[in-house]
């Protein structure tokens, strides 16, 4: 149960869906909720769920790591 709730979250995305990124026009990959996305720092609209390209859901994931990086820090100092 808990595995398929995950599962929408980073849910496969259907032929023809655009990245939601301002000025990304490629196909989407992957699906996030929003305020995940936008807190990596993408711009992307006012929508409930984003969809990523290939290129920006890399770059989500290095900004999410980065931010994990930091928070550590601040727990060591
Ligand atoms: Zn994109």
């Amino acid at each position: 149960m808990y595995y398929a709730l995950r599962g929408i979250d980073l849910g496969r995305v259907s032929k023809g869906v655009k990245c939601s990124v301002t000025g990304c026009d490629k196909e989407a990959v992957r699906s996030l909720a929003s305020e995940k996305v936008s807190s990596a720092g993408l711009k992307v609209g006012e929508t409930r769920r984003t969809y990523l390209c290939r290129d920006h859901y890399k770059e989500y994931k290095r900004e999410t790591k980065k931010e994990r990086k930091l928070e550590k820090w601040r727990h060591m100092g």
